[in-house]
């Protein structure tokens, strides 16, 4: 099955870079994706899982979650405030902090709740209108404002825009998260990972070169 050569050219482009093996997280990224494909992937033992709906992976995962265990999954859709407690009850990552009032509803609630996901922030590498994420030059201050208020920040979060070339994207996402000390990176898809990796992804999100290409829901 295709989790098989995916894990297989992780470990290939880990080992081309002079990584160490292991290195990189494989985010399955199940969104969209029939019941069946996902329980195949758990079945084989896979437990890191992303999704970019919470509504959708509020109906889909507690079910998994009584029949597998050690599930981690990870949000990697835009999230809204009011959904943040849900999120962040579900959620054992959260790839897509993205502004201050997220980051403070998310302080608030960590608070609250005595826990808080594994955070990353969204940078706009390719600074896209339409696109989440804080402007690259907004980074420092962001993550900065961030650490105030104690959030548990462990990297950035990308997502090139889709007629560039994705390896200055990582490039410069790396380049920010080095600067701030921050050892996570979250970068490259089905189509890029491996070049992710070679620029030292540590969490890639891969959907569709393992699980196929996704079923369009209806309407
Ligand atoms: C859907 C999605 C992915 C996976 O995309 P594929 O091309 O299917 O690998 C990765 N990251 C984010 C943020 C996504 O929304």
């Amino acid at each position: 099955m295709s989790l098989h050569d995916i894990t297989a050219r992780i470990a290939k482009a880990e080992s081309a870079a002079g990584r160490l093996a292991g290195s990189t997280k494989l985010i399955a990224v199940s969104k969209v994706q029939p019941n069946e494909r996902v329980e195949a992937v758990l079945g084989h033992g896979h437990r890191c899982f992303g999704e970019n709906r919470v509504q959708e992976a509020a109906e889909k995962w507690p079910g998994f979650k009584e029949k597998f265990s050690g599930i981690d999954l990870h949000l990697i859709g835009p999230l809204q405030t009011n959904k943040a407690r849900q999120a962040m009850e579900l959620f054992n990552a959260v790839h897509s902090v993205d502004r201050p009032k997220l980051a403070k509803t998310l302080a608030r609630l960590a608070q609250e709740l005595g826990q808080c996901p594994d955070l990353f922030i969204q940078v706009n590498t390719g600074e896209e209108e339409q696109k989440a994420g804080i402007m690259p030059a907004d980074a420092d201050a962001f993550i900065a404002e961030c650490r105030e208020l104690d959030l548990p920040v462990q990297g950035l979060m990308a997502i090139p825009p889709v007629e560039e070339e994705p390896s200055l994207h990582f490039a410069l996402l790396a380049k920010i998260a080095e600067r701030n000390g921050l050892p996570g990176l979250s970068m490259g898809m089905s189509g890029d990972f491996e070049q992710a990796i070679a620029l030292g992804a540590t969490h890639v999100r891969v959907g569709s070169a393992i699980f196929g290409e996704r079923v369009k829901p209806a309407g």
